[in-house]
């Protein structure tokens, strides 16, 4: 018998996680606040319920897919607690803060449930691709019940540790892509400066010592390595608003832990400064047009 999952979240990323996860057999009962994102899950194969209590009741695992930790903790606190059957498993895949997730996942435990955080890399193709990839905090037993879940969702699936451990791999990776992107910005934009042609710069600086993911996959000049969001006018890929709200993170827990981030820093004040001249929805590597001056 196939086991049925309560999806609550089915946004751009839950959509597609949903959808994925009934190709696999895996019976899906979805809630969402927005009646377009049901209709869709709707159209998917999935079962409507008309709350996050409705549907995970008698449901195996719960899976969340959710903009932020308050609403994280409000629909598990709220609802998922009082209405989940003993022995079911959570899975949180949405971005929060490390101390929320910890947190929650400590009340679920002093319930009697398993539960993990598992924030996902990768944007809306991968989870509509079922190609994400996830970094997983828990248990081991929590970690082990929740692999064959995720599997169905994503490419890998990466247990990180500890309770929490998830969502701090997630924000010091995308804190890393942060900074290395504005650094390859400045380069690019200073090189130009000198004279320097941005092909050249990049056959250079490709197979030397500069080389980074966000120049050799992710290029933030037009027509200067492979297709990226740069060559679409910066439209699609990773929005400024989603790294923005990533870089917050990331420096929150940094002063949670007496952790010194300059670069982390630096980072979160640029791309408010491209968020605030109205790039919140293009494409993260759009912050090379402001280094550039234009
Ligand atoms: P989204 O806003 O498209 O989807 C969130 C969904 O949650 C919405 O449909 C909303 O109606 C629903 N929702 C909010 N509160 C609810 C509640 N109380 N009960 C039921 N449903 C509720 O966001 P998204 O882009 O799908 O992102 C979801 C999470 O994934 C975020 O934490 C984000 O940081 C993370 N993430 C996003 C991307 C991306 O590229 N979009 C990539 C990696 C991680």
């Amino acid at each position: 018998m196939s086991l049925t999952i309560a999806f609550i979240g089915l946004g751009n990323m839950g959509g597609g996680m949903a959808a994925n996860l009934l190709k696999n057999g895996y019976a899906v009962r979805a809630f969402d606040l927005s009646e377009d994102a049901l209709a869709r899950a709707e159209t998917a194969g999935a079962v409507r319920a008309t709350s996050a209590a409705e549907a995970v009741t008698g449901a195996d695992a719960v899976v969340t897919m959710l903009p932020t930790g308050k609403h994280v903790e409000g629909v598990y606190t709220g609802e998922v607690f009082g209405a989940a059957k003993a022995g079911a498993l959570f899975l949180d895949c949405s971005t929060i803060d490390v101390t929320t997730a910890r947190r929650v996942i400590e009340a679920a435990a002093a319930k009697g449930f398993d539960m993990v955080d598992a924030p996902v890399s990768g944007g809306i193709a991968a989870a509509n691709g079922g190609t994400l990839t996830f970094m997983v905090g828990g248990t081991d037993a929590a970690f082990a019940k929740a692999k064959p879940i995720l599997s169905a969702m994503g490419k890998a699936v990466i247990h990180a540790g500890g309770a929490g451990n998830g969502q701090a791999a997630k924000i010091c990776n995308n804190m890393l892509l942060g900074a290395t992107m504005i650094a390859t910005c400045e380069s690019f934009a200073m090189a130009r400066k000198l004279g320097l042609d941005p092909q050249t710069f990049y056959d250079i600086s490709s197979v030397s010592s500069g080389q980074s993911w966000s120049m050799t996959s992710y290029c933030p000049v037009p027509s200067v390595g492979p297709q990226s969001p740069s060559d679409n006018d910066y439209q699609g890929g990773f929005a400024v608003g989603l790294m923005l709200k990533d870089l917050k993170l990331a420096t929150e827990a940094a002063a949670s832990v007496n952790a010194s981030v300059p670069m982390g820093n630096a980072a979160e004040a640029l791309y408010q400064l491209l968020a605030n001249q109205g790039k919140a929805t293009r494409d993260f590597s759009i912050m090379i047009e402001m280094l550039e001056g234009s």
